[in-house]
C-alpha cells in the first residue's frame, strides 16, 4: 500500500507548501503501552517523528504521567502516518489503508512493540483500532477513558450468574490479547482549556483502568439490574400502585419519564416512567383515565417535593403536554450531561456508560416491523398507478380523475413523474428483510418533490407509513419505552455522583485565593 500512496511522492506538499514527510514512531519497542494518535501534526511532519513540539510535551510531560505512565513505557505512533494535503484528519479508509500496511502488516507496529494496552488516542485511531466490523459502534464521545469491550450477562459455573466481558481484536490482535482504551485526541486540549480537562480526565482513567485489570477485575460501571421489571399498566389504581412504593421511599422524590410518538412528529403512543433503578411503567396514551391518575399524582400541589426527570425535556414535554400532563417541575439529565462537559448527550450512550446498560437504538427496534407496513402502501400506490394510467401515456393530455383536479396544475410534471412511477420495482426498493444496505424508503420519500409526494398519497390512500413504534409487537414496543424512563432514572443517579465529585474539586469559598487589588 505505502509505495502506491500519493502521500510518498516526492513532490507532496502540504497546505503549507512544506513536504509531507513520513512520521517514524516515538518510544522504545518492545513496550507495554502503544499509543496511537489519529495523524501527525505540522511539528511532527517537519520533524518526521512522532508525539514532538507542543504536542509531544503535553503528551510525555502532562498527559502520560497523569496515566502513571513513564516515557519507557509508551510508544506513540499514528493511525496514518502522513498528513493529508488538504491538512484535515484523515479519513477511516485512508487511515485503515495506511495502519493495515505499518501498523498490523507483516513486521509491523504491533510485531515489533507487542503492547499489552493500546490508547487509540482519536476517533479516526479508535475506529481503525476495533477493525472494520466493530468501526460502526465505536464512538470515542461514548467510550473514552473507559476499556472498551462487550459486556454479556451470562450463566455461570454450578448453575449460577456472572458478567462476561469480550475484549475486541485490537489492530489486527486477536481478541483479549490487547486491551484498547480509547481516549479524547490529546490535540483537541488546545483548543480550550475545558478539553484539556476532558483529555487529563481520560489518562487519569487510564490509570485506574490498569490498576483493575493487573488486579483482573472489570473496570466499568455494571448494569445492576439485568433482569429488569418492565411492564403495561392501564388504570389509576396500577397507576397509584406503581408510584406508592416510590412516594415512601426515602429518595423516592424522583420519577424518570418519557414518551413515545407515532414517527417523529406523529401524535403522542404512550408516557413511561420509572420511580426505582430496574422497573419500568407504560401507560399506553389511549389509557386516558391512566394518563390523568399520572399527571394528578405529579402535581406540587399533590406531592410538593415531586421532581420529573426527562432525557430531552424539549422534545418530551411538549408530547407531555400534548397528553394533558403538564405544572409539573422537572430537571433534564442532558442538561446535567452537558453541563459536564465529558459526557455524552444521547441517552443510549450515556446509559451504557454511567449505568452499564445495554439500549437497543430507535430505528433497530421500529425499522424491521415498519418495513412490511410501507411494503404493503407502496403496493397500493403500484397498484393504483397501474389502474389510472395507460401503458402508452399519452404526452401533452393526461387523463385526470375528477377529484384530481389540482394535478391539472402540474399535469406536465406529474405525466413525466408518473410514466416513471410505471416502472417503479417496489419489490427492489424495499426489501422484505429489515437490516443490510438498502435505499431506506422514509430517505427516498423525503427525497421527492412535493407534486410527486402528494400524487404518491393520493394513490396509497395517505402518506407512506412513517418509521414508527406502533407497527411493533406490542411486548418489544413496552420493554423499549420502559427502559428508556429506567435509564433516565439511572443516569441520573450516576450523574448527581460526578456533580459531587466536581463539586469536591472547588475549593470551599473560604479557601480560594483572595484577590489582592
Ligand atoms: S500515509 Fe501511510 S501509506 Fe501513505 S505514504 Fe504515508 S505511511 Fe505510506
Amino acid at each position: 500500500m505505502c509505495p502506491i500512496c500519493p502521500r510518498r511522492h516526492p513532490s507532496a506538499r502540504n497546505e503549507h507548501g512544506a513536504r509531507i514527510n513520513q512520521c517514524a514512531p516515538n518510544g522504545p519497542t518492545p513496550a507495554p503501552v502503544l499509543m496511537v494518535l489519529d495523524a501527525p501534526d505540522d511539528n511532527a511532519n517537519r520533524q518526521g517523528l512522532a508525539a514532538v513540539g507542543k504536542l509531544g510535551r503535553e503528551v510525555f510531560d502532562c498527559y502520560l504521567p497523569a496515566a502513571g505512565l513513564g516515557r519507557d513505557d509508551v510508544r506513540v505512533t499514528y493511525a496514518m502516518r502522513c498528513q493529508r494535503v488538504d491538512g484535515e484528519a484523515p479519513s477511516l479508509n485512508e487511515a485503515r489503508a495506511c495502519s493495515e500496511y505499518w501498523l498490523t502488516g507483516p513486521g509491523g507496529e504491533m510485531e515489533q512493540t507487542r503492547p499489552r494496552v493500546v490508547v487509540a488516542a482519536g476517533p479516526v485511531a479508535a475506529k481503525v483500532a476495533v477493525g472494520r466490523d466493530e468501526s460502526g459502534r465505536m464512538d470515542v464521545p461514548t467510550y473514552h477513558g473507559q476499556l472498551y469491550g462487550k459486556v454479556e450477562y451470562q450463566r455461570g459455573g454450578l448453575g449460577g450468574f456472572g458478567w462476561k466481558f469480550t475484549p475486541p481484536a485490537v489492530f489486527g490482535a486477536p481478541a483479549g490479547a490487547v486491551h484498547l482504551i480509547p481516549t479524547n485526541s490529546p490535540a483537541s486540549g488546545f483548543a480550550g482549556s475545558d478539553l484539556m480537562t476532558h483529555v487529563l480526565g481520560d489518562y487519569a482513567a487510564i490509570k485506574h483502568i490498569l490498576a483493575s485489570v493487573e488486579r483482573g477485575e472489570y473496570p466499568h460501571a455494571l448494569d445492576q439490574f439485568p433482569f429488569p421489571q418492565y411492564r403495561e399498566i392501564t388504570t389509576p389504581v396500577e397507576v397509584a400502585a406503581a408510584l406508592h412504593p416510590h412516594y415512601s421511599a426515602t429518595r423516592g422524590r424522583w420519577v424518570a419519564v418519557d414518551t413515545e410518538t407515532d414517527g417523529m412528529t406523529g401524535p403522542p403512543w404512550c408516557l413511561s416512567f420509572s420511580t426505582a433503578p430496574g422497573t419500568g411503567y407504560v401507560i399506553p396514551a389511549d389509557a386516558r383515565p391512566a394518563v390523568a391518575a399520572f399527571h394528578h399524582a405529579i402535581q406540587p400541589t399533590t406531592n410538593p417535593y415531586q421532581r420529573v426527570l426527562l432525557h430531552n425535556a424539549l422534545f418530551d414535554v411538549e408530547v407531555l403536554g400534548r397528553l394533558g400532563v403538564e405544572g409539573f417541575r422537572w430537571r433534564d439529565t442532558m442538561h446535567t450531561a452537558y453541563q459536564l462537559g465529558n459526557q455524552p448527550q444521547g441517552l443510549k450512550p450515556l446509559a451504557w456508560r454511567l449505568a452499564g446498560m445495554e439500549m437497543v437504538d430507535y430505528s433497530e427496534v421500529v425499522r424491521g416491523p415498519s418495513i412490511p407496513v410501507v411494503r404493503a402502501w407502496g403496493e397500493r400506490v403500484a397498484q393504483a398507478v397501474a389502474a389510472a394510467i395507460p401503458t402508452k401515456l399519452p404526452r401533452k393530455k393526461l387523463v385526470l380523475e375528477p377529484h384530481h383536479k389540482f394535478w391539472k396544475k402540474h399535469a406536465g410534471l406529474l405525466g413525466r413523474r408518473m410514466a416513471k412511477l410505471e416502472e417503479w420495482q417496489l419489490a427492489q426498493l424495499f426489501p422484505a428483510e429489515a437490516g443490510g444496505d438498502f435505499p431506506s424508503p422514509w430517505d427516498w420519500w423525503e427525497e421527492r418533490e412535493p407534486n410527486v409526494r402528494r400524487a404518491l398519497t393520493l394513490f396509497g390512500g395517505g402518506v407512506m407509513p412513517a418509521e414508527s413504534i406502533v407497527h411493533v409487537p406490542r411486548d418489544r414496543a413496552i420493554a423499549y419505552a420502559a427502559r428508556d424512563a429506567d435509564a433516565t432514572l439511572r443516569t441520573w443517579w450516576a450523574l448527581r455522583g460526578l456533580v459531587r465529585q466536581l463539586a469536591r474539586k472547588v475549593p470551599p469559598a473560604g479557601d480560594r485565593p483572595r484577590k489582592t487589588w
